[in-house]
């Protein structure tokens, strides 16, 4: 694999000069590239000419704000980002939104933990990246699960090889993050994921204090497929409320469900 010598691009969008100049360089220690904006729209214009790996985002801008910025840059092209937060309300706002970060830190934050972070990032798009080749020349690869009774009756559609998700047919948008949360519940339907174990699983972090990190991106997810998808098993974690649709042939769901290589440790 080439990819290890390749160096990763990343937009450091960030309006106080100090604080920019000290994740730039840090940024560059570690051995990326960086690019810097300090506004809104100059930050779409970046992540447009210089297609970034990864954006860290301020969430308040001048011209505006980090959610827009990350809203355009998603729309575009999807691209991992690191939102930075003045408080812990500013994250829950991200939730809500449905902003399309992918994981936040909150002011002040370590330089050791911002780099960990994009690190974790980055490793866990490649992974994704990998397996997704893997699973490429799969037969299949789709799971659909049927929730709710009745006329109220859904059917959830995961294609994993195209990480692609449908909902009755139609096309669900999921960030990068929403979807590994998704795939990584739909492997075992109605079975509890605790959030530990879905912290390890989708964002390569064992970190008990990053549970909140968790509750967040499901907030996020349910609002997108709907509430009534996953199940909140309190002071444990979340499963996925759901069984397989009569329409999936048996074998697609069992190649799918073997096609899981490296994803569970
Ligand atoms: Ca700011």
């Amino acid at each position: 694999m080439d990819t290890a010598a390749q160096r990763r691009l990343i937009l450091v969008v960030e309006d106080e000069p100090t604080l920019a100049d000290a994740v730039v360089a840090r940024l560059a220690a570690a051995g990326f590239d960086t690019i810097h904006a300090g506004d809104g729209p100059s930050a779409v214009e970046a992540a447009r000419t210089h297609r970034p790996d990864a954006l860290v985002l301020d969430v308040m801008l001048p011209g505006f704000d980090g959610l827009e910025v990350c809203r355009r840059v998603q729309s575009e092209r999807p691209t991992p980002v690191l939102m930075l937060t003045a408080r812990d309300a500013e994250s829950d706002l991200l939730a809500g939104l449905g902003s399309g970060a992918d994981d936040y830190l909150t002011k002040p934050f370590s330089m050791r933990e911002l780099i960990a972070r994009v690190q974790a990032l980055l490793r866990r798009v490649e992974l994704v990246r990998q397996q997704t080749l893997l699973s490429t020349g799969r037969e299949g690869g789709r799971l659909r699960l049927r929730g709710g009774d009745g006329d109220a009756a859904r059917e959830l559609e995961i294609d994993h090889a195209a990480r692609r998700v449908r909902m009755d047919a139609v096309d669900v948008h999921l960030t990068p993050i929403e979807f590994d949360l998704l795939d990584c519940l739909a492997r075992r339907p109605g079975v509890v994921a605790s959030r530990e174990q879905l912290l390890a699983e989708v964002w390569d972090w064992a970190d008990a204090s990053g549970t909140r990190t968790v509750d967040s991106h499901v907030k996020a997810l349910r609002k997108k497929i709907g509430a009534e998808w996953i199940r909140t098993v309190h002071g444990i974690g979340y499963a996925l409320e759901a069984a397989p649709s009569q329409a999936a042939p048996r074998a697609t769901e069992s190649a799918w469900a073997r096609g899981e290589p490296g994803s569970v440790p």
